[in-house]
């Protein structure tokens, strides 16, 4: 079995995995980045935030990765009321094969080594890791980086998988479809105002449900799906809901099974009670993306924390590094100096400084939503279910509509949600 050598080896190249790959080989860091499936069609619905692709702004300036950008919802409440709404700044939609081939691509550009292997074992003797590929090669790394999402098998091993109140279950269909419509059957709905558009993004609350139905556009696509927390409802209840949804929204009839394929996963979604003590770091190796357990509790949407998290590691080792390999930083409070470079201390000191600037970056508002999951679930507000009680403020105050607009792209803080739509349906009163 030869050996290989990497100073930097990441486990998964999805968003997360592939975008830390990209960061570090720009900064002139040898990265070595495994996945056994290259760029694939991840469960996903595929959305990706304003705010990431305002942050990110390399996603939509290669337009060779087709997207389908919308600016148009519409929201049904657990008793069936509806309100569309048109956000000023549109969100992406991605098939995930071609979010994560225009990330990887970008990561083998920037000069990382990618190998299409899983990785089944490694081990850490106090100054590497020895790590083995499933095709049974074996590479050496000073720093180690699980990216591999929900059902990380590098958490598994530092830290323990996540627990049950910790994650939700998701299930959904990909619906192929020719020149922007459903091949079959078409869309028949009798009311003008529930018919649904191929351009428009649907969220359905159920009753009694912690979690949401969806139905996403693709390029090429309809995407489907429903997540709930784990527990909560049986697989067969979550798959009767969906097929429910799906049938409903062609019109009475579930698509023909050759064009529909069904997709199910796991979402971390951390308890309250789970951020304070959560471990993303350690001696010599950190925890990114889902694997890390940051996705929104509320909504699910994980993609942006994949790329944040990503990019916080990346400035937290490039800034502890140094630049390239040979030039140490000048910042003394991370312990630049050239008798340090590449020394375990050094890659520590890296992984603690993430851990800080996560927290700050992302963490409060993540734990907030935890906080808030019980009340925007089933909680109630002015007499009404909270779902229902934001979407009947909607129809009729314009500001709320902005609220509600922003809280689904990613732009609207649950920390002060209850009070700006209590504001903005002041205002307009
Ligand atoms: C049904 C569903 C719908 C969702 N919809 C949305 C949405 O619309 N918007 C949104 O923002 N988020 C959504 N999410 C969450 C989103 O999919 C994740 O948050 C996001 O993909 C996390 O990125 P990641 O890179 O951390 O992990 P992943 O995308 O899971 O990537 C992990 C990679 O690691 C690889 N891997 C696994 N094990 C190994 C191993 N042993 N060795 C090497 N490689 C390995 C995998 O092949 C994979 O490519 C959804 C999740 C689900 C389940």
């Amino acid at each position: 079995m030869t050996e290989c050598m990497a100073e930097i080896a990441i486990v998964g190249a999805g968003p997360a995995g592939a975008h830390l790959a990209s960061r570090l080989a720009d900064a002139g860091r040898e990265v070595v980045l495994f996945d056994g499936k290259g760029a694939w069609e991840k469960p996903c619905g595929g959305g990706v935030p304003t705010r990431a692709i305002r942050e990110f702004a390399f996603l939509l300036e290669n337009t060779n990765y087709p997207r389908k950008l919308v600016s148009r919802i519409t929201m049904i409440s657990p008793v069936g009321r509806r309100v569309s709404l048109t956000v000023d700044d549109p969100f992406a939609i991605y098939s995930r094969r071609v979010l994560n081939g225009l990330v990887l691509d970008r990561a083998i550009e920037a000069g990382a080594l990618f190998v299409r292997a899983a990785v089944s074992d490694f081990s850490y003797d106090g100054s590497g890791w020895d790590i083995t590929t499933g095709d049974g090669r074996r590479w050496r790394a000073k720093f180690l980086v699980g990216a591999d999402g929900a059902a990380s098998f590098a958490r598994r091993r530092l830290v323990g998988i996540f627990p049950r109140q910790d994650l939700a279950l998701a299930f959904g269909y990909n619906v192929a479809v020719e020149n922007g419509a459903p091949t079959e059957p078409a869309l028949k709905d009798k009311r003008a105002e529930s018919k649904p558009s191929m351009d428009e993004v649907t969220v359905q609350f159920p009753k009694n449900f912690t979690g949401y139905l969806w139905a996403f556009p693709r390029p090429g696509a309809m995407n489907f799906g429903v997540a709930s927390k784990l527990g909560e409802k049986t697989s067969d209840q979550l798959r009767a809901l969906l097929s429910g949804f799906v049938s409903d929204y062609f019109g009475g009839r579930m698509p023909d099974s050759s064009r529909a394929s069904f997709f199910g996963a796991k979402i971390p979604t951390l308890d309250l009670k789970s951020w304070k003590g959560l471990r993303t770091s350690g001696e010599g190796w950190a925890l990114i993306g889902d694997a890390a357990g940051f996705a929104d509790p509320i909504t699910g949407e994980g993609i942006y924390y994949a790329f944040k998290s990503a990019d916080l590691l990346a400035e937290a080792l490039i800034a502890t590094l140094g630049d390239k390999p040979h030039a140490p930083a000048d910042d003394e409070s991370f312990g630049g100096g050239a008798s340090t470079i590449g020394s375990p201390a050094l890659y520590s000191r890296a992984a603690k400084r993430y851990d800080a600037l996560w927290r700050d970056a992302f963490g409060k508002e993540l734990e907030h939503a935890s906080y808030r999951l019980p009340q925007f679930y089933h909680g109630r507000f002015i007499g009404h279910i909270f779902t229902d009680a934001m979407i009947m403020l909607a129809r009729h105050h314009r500001g709320v509509r902005t609220i509600l607009g922003r809280a689904l792209t990613g732009e609207q803080s649950y920390v002060t949600l209850k009070r700006d739509l209590m504001r903005r349906a002041f205002q307009v009163i």
